[in-house]
């Protein structure tokens, strides 16, 4: 093996796990390889966060825009360019892209173009793509290869009848009606999308209620939100007999308590409804690593049960989130490279980019009563803000739930404006472990929606001011 060939680590799949791994061992000053079969981004910049993000941004505009009036303010017509606003959309992706392969210069990452299958441990060929039939040698070897939709049995994504995340982040029109299977974040950010953009949106989901895994207030207020919005909501029922037509899609929705059953359809269908690890041709028969349910197990260290091969991001596991990806990543690189002892992520915010925003932290309530724990809530409404109230956004509230014993916090769940930036505060908070009474002692700016997080939790103990 010649020494160009030889690497101190070598990383499968250019995501925001594969991707921060190798920068983070280039910033070790570690001989790095990325393998990467697409562009460097992965799902995430690509087809996931970033794209979804740039779309959401044109709805909110449209939606602000056909509420001009409120602000004094008046547009005449307003007319939709959706060939722009998803081109907009991928243009944010490339951009994005090329800050990536910029990243992997700057840290001396090398790019290998190709699909990477491990030999054998310590040895990755390169199985297609440019770099066909490349074979690099590793002590190291990082798999970062993501996931993919998952699709129903027996269905096929065609791009104008049935429909994933991907082929909806390239519609060339708006669908008349969609019918989208699954009620979590990735169905519940297009759902807000479409409608925005004036589709007959139908949110299914099995589970009793949208967002399933949030606090269930903040599941119902954003329902009720939706409903307003005019997106039809149909939970606890399960989508069978799905029929692709020449006009369409239809299904039959059986409700999961007692059986009632109905036919709905619609021009499209989207299925959000999970994502499986991208294991195939990853491994020789050779490397037999341990698997759960498809995803790649892993212990402490971020290593599989072979020496030496290490995994990280969406392939091993759940949460499926690009900030919970980055942060394994470097965990495991520092790890592998003596720089501390590697954490595994216990605590994490999990967002939502439709309007109104959902953010969340830690426990919900109902986790809480379940683990026994002795707790107090405070809430603070969006409605008692003055900042939300000047910019028109007085829907949804700040919840925080503190623990009676060390007055710490046990969760917190944001439903508004912003929720998303906003959890920021609650994460710095509980990594530190701070206190009820330190969040309330710290001065927030006014007006910003900052305050309504230490009013809510100063409520915890009936010491908000506003309300
Ligand atoms: C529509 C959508 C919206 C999302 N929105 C958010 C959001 O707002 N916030 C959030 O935190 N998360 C979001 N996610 C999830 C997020 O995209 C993932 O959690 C994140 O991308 C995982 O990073 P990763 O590096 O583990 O995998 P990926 O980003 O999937 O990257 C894996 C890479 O590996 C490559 N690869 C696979 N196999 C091979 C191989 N054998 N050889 C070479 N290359 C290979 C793939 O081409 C891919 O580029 C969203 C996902 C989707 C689909």
């Amino acid at each position: 093996m010649s020494e160009d060939n030889v690497y101190d680590l070598v990383v499968i799949g250019g995501g925001p796990a594969g991707y921060a791994a190798a920068i983070r061992a280039g910033q070790l000053g570690k001989k790095v390889a990325c393998v990467e079969m697409e562009r460097p981004g992965g799902t995430c910049l690509n087809w996931g966060c970033i794209p979804t993000k740039a779309l959401l941004k044109s709805a909110e505009i449209y939606e602000t825009m056909k509420h001009a009036e409120v602000f004094g303010l008046k547009c005449g017509e307003i007319t939709v360019d959706f060939a722009k606003v998803m081109q907009r959309s991928r243009t944010v992706a490339d951009q994005m892209s090329k800050g990536i392969s910029f990243l992997f210069k700057k840290n001396k990452v090398e790019h290998v173009i190709g699909k990477g299958c491990v030999n054998v441990p310590g040895l990755v060929e390169i199985t297609s793509g440019e770099a066909k039939g490349r074979l690099l040698q590793a002590k190291n070897i990082l798999l970062a290869t993501g996931c993919r939709a998952k699709m129903i049995p027996g269905l096929k994504a065609d791009g104008v009848r049935v429909l994933t995340s991907f082929e909806a982040l390239q519609l060339k029109k708006v669908p008349a009606s969609i019918v989208i299977l699954g009620a979590g974040a990735i169905g519940v950010e297009f759902a807000y999308f479409l409608k925005a953009f004036g589709c007959y949106v139908t949110i299914v989901e099995m589970l009793p209620r949208i967002l399933p895994v949030e606090d269930e207030e903040v599941s119902a207020a954003l329902e009720r939100a939706f409903k307003k919005q005019g997106i039809e909501i149909r939970t606890g029922v399960k989508a069978e007999n799905i029929r692709v037509e020449a006009e369409g899609v239809k299904l039959d929705l059986i409700a999961v308590e007692g059986g009632a059953k109905e036919t709905i359809s619609a021009e499209a269908l989207l299925v959000a409804v999970g994502v499986s690890a991208n294991t195939d041709g990853l491994l020789s028969p050779k490397v037999k690593l341990n698997q759960d349910r498809g995803f790649l197990t892993v212990d402490g260290q971020y290593q599989t049960n072979v020496k030496g091969i290490y995994g990280a991001g969406d392939v091993i596991g759940p949460p499926w989130l690009a900030h919970v990806a980055t942060y394994e990543a470097v965990q495991a690189v520092n790890g592998m490279f003596g720089h501390g002892a590697p954490k595994r992520v216990n605590l994490f915010p999990g967002c939502t980019y439709c309007q109104p925003q959902v953010a969340s932290i830690g426990l919900t309530e109902r986790a809480c009563k379940e683990k026994g724990l002795k707790y107090t809530v405070g809430k603070f409404p969006f409605s008692a803000s003055g900042k939300a109230v000047a910019v028109n956004h007085p829907e949804g509230f700040v919840k925080v739930i503190i623990d009676s014993a060390t007055g710490e916090i046990l969760g917190a769940h944001i439903l508004g404006s912003d929720a998303t930036e906003l959890i920021a505060e609650f994460g710095l908070a509980m990594e530190l472990e701070a206190t009820w009474e330190e969040i309330h002692a710290t001065i927030h700016a006014h007006p910003t929606l900052g305050e309504a997080v230490a009013e809510a939790t100063a409520a915890t103990h009936g010491e908000a001011i506003h309300i």
